[in-house]
């Protein structure tokens, strides 16, 4: 008869939230079992030059950072498994997890940390030149463009709030926006819209970015009129893509609280979802600050979290052992 492994500690997802939770409940002796999922290290491992990472007085490179968050965890005592969780049973205590290897594991908490990919319009030059020229997060990237021309793609509060973040380095930042108007908050608009260093190229689409290959290099773009077709050559050095991020909750649908855009709802300040014994860290819950930085720091939350929600639960069965 095979059993089925009983975890203390599960984690979803192998970002800087979930490998720091690791890190905290591994020190804490709770054994966490981490699954790493299709995309082991998360959103860094396809990012080059990491400079906004604390402790590193020089630019590091971001694979190798979360190379090095994995090998920490694994140190103190994590287990990996490099299994993709397909479906989860929170409805009943302990949790049930079942993998791509169709195994099933029992947990008596869950962190979830599967984060959220950043939308991209899927235009081949832009996979050509992700990393060389094209960002999809200007508080990673901008430094980079210092009196530099570039365009951001988008209309809502990211694209607007990555537009005027990039006017303290770039030297002109064109926003390419598809219809006449921005989805982002009045007051952002307002801001964006006065700003001498800020262009608006109104009813346009990316479509195509150009650069050399030899050093591999974003030299400008082409924009497209959405109802006359007319083309737009623009020289820039760097395009950032703002359209949008999609959090990994489909898992998760039916079985916890999700806000409109998917989000994990955790009382802000918290990574408390609404069932006890499940906690969430990382931009799955954060669609404001989605840093690395933030993320790790919810994780260690997470694991804090964990720890006292299971001493609750071992203190309650000793006392109805007790009791008996
Ligand atoms: P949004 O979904 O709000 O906006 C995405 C933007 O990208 C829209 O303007 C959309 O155009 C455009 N877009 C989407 N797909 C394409 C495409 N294929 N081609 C061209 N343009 C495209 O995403 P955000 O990341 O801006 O915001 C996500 C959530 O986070 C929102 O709830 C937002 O309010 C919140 N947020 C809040 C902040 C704050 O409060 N300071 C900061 C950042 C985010 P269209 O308008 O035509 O649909």
């Amino acid at each position: 008869m095979t059993t089925t492994p009983h975890l203390k500690v599960a984690i979803i997802g192998s970002g800087p939230a979930g490998y720091t939770a690791a890190i905290y409940t591994a020190r804490a002796n709770l054994n966490p079992t981490m699954f790493t999922g299709l995309q082991p290290g998360g959103q860094l491992t396809i990012t080059t030059d990491v400079e906004n990472y604390p402790g590193f007085a020089e630019a590091v490179q971001g694979p190798w950072l979360m190379e090095q968050f994995r090998a920490q965890a694994e140190n103190v005592g994590t287990t990996l498994l490099a299994e993709h969780v397909e479906s989860v049973d929170f409805s009943k205590r302990p949790f049930t997890l079942t993998t791509d290897t169709n195994k099933t594991y029992t947990a008596d908490s869950v962190i979830i940390s599967t984060g959220a990919q950043a939308r991209w319009l899927g235009l081949e030059s832009e996979t050509k030149f992700q990393g060389y020229g094209v960002s999809g997060c200007a508080t990673c990237d901008g430094f980079f463009y210092k009196n530099q021309e570039i365009a951001v793609i988008g209309g809502g509060n990211t694209a607007v709030e990555e537009a005027l973040f990039l006017t303290n380095f770039a030297s002109k930042v064109t926003l390419i926006h598809r219809r006449d108007e921005l989805r982002a908050e009045k007051v952002l608009q307002d801001r964006l819209l006065n700003h001498p260093k800020v262009e608006v190229l109104w009813d346009h689409v990316l479509e195509e970015i150009v650069g050399d290959d030899n050093p591999k290099s974003v030299t400008g773009l082409k924009a497209k009129h959405v109802k006359t077709g007319a083309i737009t050559d623009l020289k820039v050095s760097g395009v950032f893509i703002a359209i949008g991020h999609d959090p990994a909750t489909k898992l998760f649908k039916g079985q916890i609280n999700l806000d409109a855009e998917g989000y994990i709802i955790c009382p802000p300040g918290t990574t408390n979802t609404n069932i006890e014994g499940v906690f969430a860290a990382g931009d799955v819950q954060d669609k404001l600050y989605r840093q690395a930085v933030t993320a790790a720091g919810q994780g260690c939350m997470a694991a804090l979290d964990a720890e006292r929600y299971l001493a609750t639960l071992e203190t309650t069965s000793t006392l109805k052992a007790a009791s008996k």
